[in-house]
């Protein structure tokens, strides 16, 4: 962890210094949240979610983004015996040997309907700035269906 929080240091201090951008790939979401301005999730080699950092931490709408966050330590639950017990996304990533006509998501997805076997998302803009691949896309937080 010092490490890294040294390299990121160094990152962040080139990134200011020589005015450039950094495209960071990462399974991190804590470093996300740390050094990018702007996210794209991806899942099973697509595009599933686009946005501004804040935006997105604070109201994930793809599934996958959904459960990614709730993966997160600090999203964690407490367990009788004081350990902390992760949420987790249940199943495998899909195998891709051809493209697939469905969401990729769907054996997973705890908000797949129907139509989520039968055909793919495509991105789509669901607010100012926030683009989602998704039939059933996460209530926006205060909101409910
Ligand atoms: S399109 Fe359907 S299966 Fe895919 S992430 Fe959205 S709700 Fe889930």
């Amino acid at each position: 962890m010092t490490t890294q929080a040294q390299i990121l240091d160094i990152v962040r201090d080139l990134q200011k210094r020589l005015g450039m951008s950094i495209l960071l790939i990462t399974h991190d979401l804590g470093v996300v949240a740390d050094l990018a301005d702007r996210v794209v999730v991806m899942y099973a080699g697509a595009k599933v979610e686009d946005a501004e950092v804040h935006r997105l931490y604070a109201a994930p709408r793809h599934p996958y983004t959904a459960g990614l966050l709730r993966a997160l330590p600090h999203g964690g639950r407490r367990t009788g015996g004081g350990a902390e017990r992760l949420a987790e996304i249940p199943g495998l990533v899909p195998v891709l040997r051809a493209p697939l006509d469905a969401c990729a998501f769907a054996p997973r997805c705890p908000r797949s309907l129907e139509q989520c076997h039968k055909a793919a998302p495509v991105l789509e803009e669901m607010g100012p700035d926030h683009r989602v691949a998704c039939f059933n896309p996460e209530p926006l937080p205060g909101t409910s269906s």
